[in-house]
């Protein structure tokens, strides 16, 4: 910090700081640029290039050491992360191994990890559920995490805040 002048000060000034860069931290680093503010957007994983990190995109099973399977070692070592469907020889890379981050379960919690610019992206499996007034309400109806401070009827399709978001995209709202 001994070059901490005030011009660097100035430089190091944001309008917005986002901390995390998997979809809610990309997305909202997205909307802010798009408004015109100065963001800074902090990830504590690696860069993920497209293509070269992604080692085992086009390997078959039959080209993994353990058929594409993990390991019993390797299980024993994760029971957390080792019980996502999706923790198996050829993604594991992108999963925080148990040991690296271990936390206290006061009620059994699996805490599913990917640190690297993306986050849980690089992970997920592109299935994007599209939600009713009824997923809205869930929070209210069932007693738990916090209300919805939106509605469907805000968000749909035809709808003039729909209209709006279509009209004046975020680019030109700043
Ligand atoms: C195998 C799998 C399949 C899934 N499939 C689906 C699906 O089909 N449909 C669906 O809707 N959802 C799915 N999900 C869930 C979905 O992927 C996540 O809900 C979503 O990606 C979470 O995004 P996020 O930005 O909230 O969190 P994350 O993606 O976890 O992003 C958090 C980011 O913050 C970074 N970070 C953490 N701590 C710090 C720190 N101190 N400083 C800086 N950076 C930090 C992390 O490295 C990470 O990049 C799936 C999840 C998994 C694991």
């Amino acid at each position: 910090m001994s070059n901490l002048t005030i011009d660097s000060i100035k430089k190091r000034s944001f309008d917005a700081i986002v901390i995390g860069s998997g979809i809610s931290g990309g997305w909202s680093a997205k909307e802010l640029t798009g408004k015109g503010l100065k963001t800074l957007l902090l990830e504590r994983g690696p860069n993920v290039e497209h293509i070269k990190d992604y080692p085992t995109t086009n390997m078959n099973p039959w080209e993994f050491e353990h058929g594409g399977q993990i390991t019993k070692e390797m299980r024993d070592a994760n029971p957390v992360a080792s019980r996502c469907y999706a923790f198996t020889e050829s993604a594991a890379h992108f999963f925080v191994k148990d040991a690296e981050h271990p936390y206290i379960q006061e009620k059994p919690f699996d805490w599913i990890r990917g640190y690297q610019v993306g986050g849980k992206s690089l992970m997920w499996r592109w299935g994007t559920q599209r939600w009713s007034q009824y997923d809205f309400d869930g929070p209210a109806r069932d007693g738990f995490a916090v209300e919805w401070p939106i509605t469907y009827a805000e968000l749909a399709p035809g709808t003039v805040m729909w209209r709006f978001l279509r009209v004046f995209p975020a680019t030109k709202m700043a």
